[in-house]
């Protein structure tokens, strides 16, 4: 049995990254990848500017700490600049957030801190030079990167690349990726279950789990327990796709021909992982495609798909792969475990008193997704760990789309 980890970089070892490029619009590019570096082609703010309503004045000369008094001469609103300009210490121009600093000024005093009464402005607030203003190029300078090749783009990096006017970005192609479930038991959903069969769930889940990535994806359907058509099913896929994914047949049993068919026409790479689930995982390569034969136990097949597949489909589309964010949490209930194998327990995490606290979710069989749907982490029990009692510290990793609402009611 392989350790994962060791695993992990015979597999990146493995994956060629993605040459071909596209230009997409911005809004087309949430989720893609970054395949050049993009600098800004302006300064962010593109002028010196107020960071909230009030008096622009020049702060030189001023008694810090006294009263003073202003004539109020002009005013500068977002996108209508004033005309005057100040000229000196007892003038002050009326300002909004985001409007241009007229010439000659170099503070804004706050709004709530100034007695109007007519055009004079009094106040005793302090007031400093380059307080409350927001500098040209304070953001990003033109010419510096906002985005580098191989980053991810998320809604919050698009929003920056938007605000510096930038229209559309070069990124990674699509992979596509093949998806095949197979079983002689496996039907489809609609059909009436006859004895012995059961409905096919990987392939659902697989799919489903793709959605978030930049993928284009192949439902290639159920191959039967069959090495002949397994062959030449995987053979025509390899063409046309870059990941292949199959699952079920990768274990012992005697209707188990994914592995034997990916030897004669292609090459396996590893199989056997010291993991739980997901042991019998096979990873190799069919003509340019990548293989990924994942066991058929639904749960084992959403462990790999995540441990493995995820992040093949990243270092594919030349992305840098982020370190995971590992959440150390308090255990509530213990976990049995025996020594050997890592373990990705399914488990509800939450806080409490503004402690992390984190429980499985029960029988943690590898056919049970119904402890899966539960789940908003995996609690991850190391190779060396014996069983685990109630409050062991504990590292967990957050399941994608169950971050929960950051306002809410009754939070601690
Ligand atoms: P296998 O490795 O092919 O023996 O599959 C292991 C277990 O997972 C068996 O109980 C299969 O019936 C089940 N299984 C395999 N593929 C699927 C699938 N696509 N959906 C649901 N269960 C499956
Ligand atoms: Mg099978």
């Amino acid at each position: 049995m392989l350790n994962p980890d060791l695993a992990f970089r015979k597999l990146a070892a493995l994956v060629e990254p993605l040459e071909e490029t596209e230009d997409v619009a911005l809004a087309d590019a949430v989720g893609r990848v970054a395949a050049v570096d993009v600098p800004a082609p302006v300064d962010l703010p593109p002028f010196d500017s107020s960071a909230m309503d009030g008096f622009a004045v020049n702060a030189e000369g001023l008694d810090f700490d006294g009263e003073k008094r202003f004539e109020v001469i002009d005013r500068s609103l977002a996108g209508r600049p004033a005309n005057q300009e100040i000229k000196d210490s007892s003038s002050a121009i009326r300002v909004f957030t985001g409007a241009v600093m007229p010439r000659g000024s170099n503070a804004v005093v706050l709004q709530e801190d100034v007695d109007l009464d007519g055009d004079v402005a009094r106040t005793e607030a302090r007031v400093q030079t380059e307080q409350n203003v927001r500098h040209r190029g304070q953001d990003v300078r033109r010419g510096s990167l906002v985005c580098k090749s191989g980053t991810p783009l998320t809604a919050y990096r698009l929003s920056w690349l938007a605000a510096c006017g930038i229209e559309k970005v070069r990124v990674k192609r699509r992979a596509r990726v093949a998806v095949f479930s197979t079983g002689d038991e496996l039907v489809e959903a609609g059909t009436p279950l006859a004895e012995g069969q059961i409905y096919d769930s990987n392939r659902f889940a697989l799919l489903a789990l793709l959605r978030e990535k930049p993928v284009d994806t192949l439902d290639m359907g159920c191959l039967p327990d069959k090495p002949a058509e397994v062959r030449k099913a995987l053979e025509r896929a390899a063409a046309n796709a870059d990941i292949l994914v199959t699952s079920g047949g990768v274990s012992v049993g005697t209707a188990d021909y994914v592995k034997s068919v990916v030897e004669e026409i292609g090459t396996l790479d590893f199989w056997k992982i010291a993991l739980k689930p997901g042991k019998p995982l096979a990873v190799g390569r069919i003509g340019d495609a990548l293989f990924f034969g994942l066991p058929g136990n639904p749960v084992s097949t959403i462990v790999t798909y995540l441990l493995f597949v995820a992040p093949a489909i990243d270092l594919l589309g030349g992305q840098d792969l982020a370190p995971p964010i590992m959440v150390p949490a308090v255990l509530d209930g213990g976990i049995k475990h025996s020594r050997g194998r890592r373990e990705y327990v399914r488990g509800v995490m939450r806080t409490e008193d503004r402690v992390v606290r984190v429980a499985a979710t029960g029988d943690q069989g590898s056919n049970r997704l119904a402890t899966f749907a539960d789940a908003n982490c995996l609690i991850v029990v190391g190779e060396d760990c014996g069983d685990l009692c109630e409050g062991d510290h504990v590292q967990a990793m957050v399941l994608s789309g169950v971050a929960g609402h950051p306002i809410r009611e009754g939070v601690a």
